[in-house]
């Protein structure tokens, strides 16, 4: 007879890592699937927080730049906001999260694209161009849009959940990105008239690549190409003499799945809508929920009890993060209501953590 994992997960981004190394470490045998073979380019600004930098001890090595500050540019204007975090390329990242769960005793499949999922009398079966990977629990790790949900019929993000984002990463001399954006800062772009309706454009610096990105809610889109190369020729000063090395698109998700989890399987990270609907910063999210996921599965098997992931997962992340996303997900329409609505919030984001703006715009919405 086929082994029987206790936990499969799919997909070893932030999210899978992370769950993977909690699992692992709690003593239950984990497998983590990938398709790709580690380190992968992935798309993605790669900036991420500082409390993430040090709750996650990354490395100094893999840190292509520190920043402390956010340059919000809005129709020609711009906002200085304090904010203080790194930029990092994913394949170091995702590599770093990944031996990480791998030393905890995690076994990691690499090169293993999952085409189809399935489950009978409590257990989930997984499939590969040529193998099957047997598992008690199972968690969707791999992203948007997800092969693993769609197997079970979970439905996928509306065009009102979910962004279009195209990126290019553009080679340019330190020196001339030091004295172009600052040594320091990364930059946002937002403005209905000139950027996009829903969504905003960034010029994340690496050492030696500028990652520039434009994203925009799906549903808001005229034409993606046309938009973003407007954008280009907004920072044209910055990127003219730059050699594009890599261009990608991808979705991100700006909304949430109706439900986490059911009958032993779970969603994490972007799979489940994990991602902050202002900024589109999910990394963080994706490993907490990675934590909270494997925490509250290792409770479930410890004690035999599929039940407690349903009564506690959802708990779990709304007092963690779930009920902030879910205040901002509220405030999205009016902040991109119009280019005041969107000035007014980069005015107050200025000194306030967006979290706090949304709440209290929340509580104001409801009373
Ligand atoms: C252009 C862009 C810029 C972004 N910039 C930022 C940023 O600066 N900061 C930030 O915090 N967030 C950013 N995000 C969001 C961030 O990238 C995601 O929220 C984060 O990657 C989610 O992590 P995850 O682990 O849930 O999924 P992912 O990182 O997407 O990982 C999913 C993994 O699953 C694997 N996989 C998928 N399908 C299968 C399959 N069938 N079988 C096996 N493996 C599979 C994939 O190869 C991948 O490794 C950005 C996103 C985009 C698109």
């Amino acid at each position: 007879m086929s082994k029987i994992w206790d936990v499969a997960i799919v997909g070893s981004g932030p999210a899978g890592s992370t769950a993977a190394m909690t699992l692992a470490k709690a003593g239950f045998k984990t497998v983590l699937i990938e398709k790709d073979k580690l380190p992968r380019y992935k798309v993605c600004g790669g900036a991420i927080p500082q409390e993430f930098v040090e709750k996650m001890k990354i490395p100094n090595e893999i840190i292509e730049r520190k920043f402390d500050s956010l340059i919000l540019h809005h129709l020609g204007d711009e906002i200085y906001r304090k904010g203080e975090g790194a930029c990092v390329w994913r394949s170091d990242l995702d590599k770093y999260m990944t031996d990480l769960a791998v030393n905890a005793n995690a076994t990691l499949l690499e090169g293993s694209k999952i085409i189809k999922a399935t489950s009978k009398n409590q257990i989930f079966t997984l499939f590969t161009y040529n193998s099957k990977i047997q598992s008690r629990i199972l968690i969707a790790a791999d992203g948007v849009p997800s092969t693993i949900l769609k197997s079970f019929g979970w439905k996928s993000f509306p065009q009102n959940d979910i962004a279009q984002t195209l990126t290019y990463e553009i080679k340019i001399s330190e020196k001339n990105i030091d004295k172009r954006l600052g040594e320091t800062s990364m930059h946002l772009y937002f403005g209905k008239k000139d950027i996009c309706d829903i969504g905003y454009a960034w010029l994340f610096p690496k050492r030696e690549v500028i990652s520039v990105g434009w994203g925009c809610e799906l549903s808001k889109i005229k034409n993606v190409r046309e938009e973003f190369q407007n954008f280009l020729k907004i920072v044209k000063n910055v990127i003219h003499d730059g050699k594009t090395i890599k261009k990608a698109a991808h979705l991100v998700p700006v909304g949430f799945q109706n439900k986490f989890n059911d009958n032993g399987l779970v969603a994490v990270g972007d799979a489940a809508g994990f991602v902050d609907p202002l900024s589109g910063k999910g990394i963080a999210y994706a490993a907490s929920s990675g934590v909270i996921a494997g925490k509250v599965i290792k409770k479930a098997l410890e004690e035999e009890n599929k039940q407690i992931i349903s009564t506690e997962y959802e708990k779990e992340l709304n007092s963690e993060f779930l009920k902030a996303l879910k205040a901002k997900k509220k405030i999205q329409p009016d902040v991109y209501k119009s280019d005041d609505n969107i000035r007014r919030f980069l005015n107050l984001w200025k000194d306030n953590r967006s979290t706090i703006i949304a709440q209290k715009l929340w509580d104001l919405k409801d009373n």
